[in-house]
């Protein structure tokens, strides 16, 4: 079983099952969240016959790395295996300034929910091999851990912006955010967490209603109906009002900004026409747009717009009002895109 998934409560639940007393789970939770215990047997402050039940039953570590690419100093992406065999990959990114006006020394981890994408973006190397599972809550949780780590490196920031919709794995999501950001968890704050979703209008009502300050960032990349539901086909389910309607609920419970993502492909989503839509969306909302130059994927067709593409784009968004950045993305020379890397492992497997 997956200890990573239990909250506090549920690991009093276990406890009681095997006859121990509950208030073992607050020792429990130390050794994983603060001490980061990576087996039972290391935990010398229980008795040895809870530390052999316990082992006997749980998993800590349900992710082995099996792949990395980049280096210390860009962007750093690993491949981790499941119990399962299935492949997820976790991001991280030394400093993103750019991205959420962060301090440039704080680090920031993107983290999958699923294995695969039922959503299919066509620009996305996520979907391309089709949705195979959710993350269960302790999956999600271990990629924070596992970063850390492998890396050394103390992690500030979560976005839920790796392989997969989070939202269409919306309960397991919100049990790792709660465990995530739990005092007797790993004590991160909810501002420091980011969920991008592709716009499941339901979910985002959903997440506007319940009580923890994450934030939210809509992955937008087309600004009319006709251009995002060409590259995005959830946008015949949730058409852009319906999205709209549902992140102003959003901002107006979480008194939040949030972010429209927004990769810009060449001769697609470039155009003035839509930088003048976007403008009118970013100022309805107040949110705030960060344009990323395409990533070019293999075994697929689109291309980032030239430099002078991308800063005529920006100038009429600022021009007009609207809050923007253009990422100068980092990890470009690396399989950076999400699903990229595990991609290219199944492939070469297949
Ligand atoms: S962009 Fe996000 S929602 Fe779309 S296919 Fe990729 S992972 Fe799925």
């Amino acid at each position: 079983m997956d200890f990573l998934s239990l909250t506090r409560d549920g690991l009093g639940d276990e406890l009681d099952k095997l006859g121990e007393p509950r208030y073992r789970a607050d020792q429990l939770c130390s050794w994983v969240y603060e001490r980061r215990a990576g087996r039972f047997e290391e935990m010398s402050n229980l008795p040895a016959a809870l530390r052999a039940k316990f082992a006997a039953q749980f998993s800590l570590r349900p992710l082995v790395k099996v792949g990395e690419t980049g280096s210390e100093d860009t962007t750093r992406k690993f491949l981790f295996r499941l119990t399962d065999g299935q492949l997820i990959e976790t991001v991280l990114i030394p400093a993103s300034p750019a991205l959420y006006g962060e301090r440039a020394d704080r680090r920031t981890v993107c983290i999958s929910s699923q294995v695969g994408c039922a959503y299919g973006c066509k620009f996305c190397a996520s979907g391309l091999d089709g949705w195979k599972r959710n993350l269960s809550a302790g999956e999600i949780v271990a990629q924070f851990l596992a970063v850390e780590e492998l890396s050394g490196e103390k992690i500030h920031n979560i976005v839920f912006m790796g392989m997969g919709e989070p939202f269409a794995n919306y309960d397991n999501l919100m049990l790792a955010i709660a465990i995530l950001n739990a005092p007797w968890g790993l004590g991160l704050g909810a501002r420091h967490m980011t969920v991008s979703t592709s716009g499941l209008a339901p979910r985002i009502r959903d997440f506007a209603d319940q009580p923890l300050q994450v934030r939210l960032a809509i992955s937008l990349h087309g600004a009319t109906d006709e251009v995002r539901g060409r590259i995005m086909p959830v946008n015949r389910r949730h058409p852009l009002e319906e999205l709209m309607e549902a992140c102003s609920h959003y901002t107006t419970r979480k008194k939040q900004h949030l972010t429209f993502e927004y990769i810009l492909i060449r001769g697609v989503n470039d155009t003035e026409e839509q930088a003048l839509a976007l403008t009118r969306h970013a100022r309805r909302l107040n949110a705030k747009v960060n344009l990323i130059p395409y990533n070019t994927v293999t075994g697929l067709e689109w291309e980032r717009p030239d430099e002078h593409v991308q800063e005529q784009f920006l100038r009429v968004l600022v021009e007009r009002g609207a809050q923007a950045t253009l990422r100068r993305e980092k990890g470009h020379d690396i399989a950076a895109a999400c699903g990229q890397l595990r991609l290219q492992v199944t492939r070469q497997a297949d």
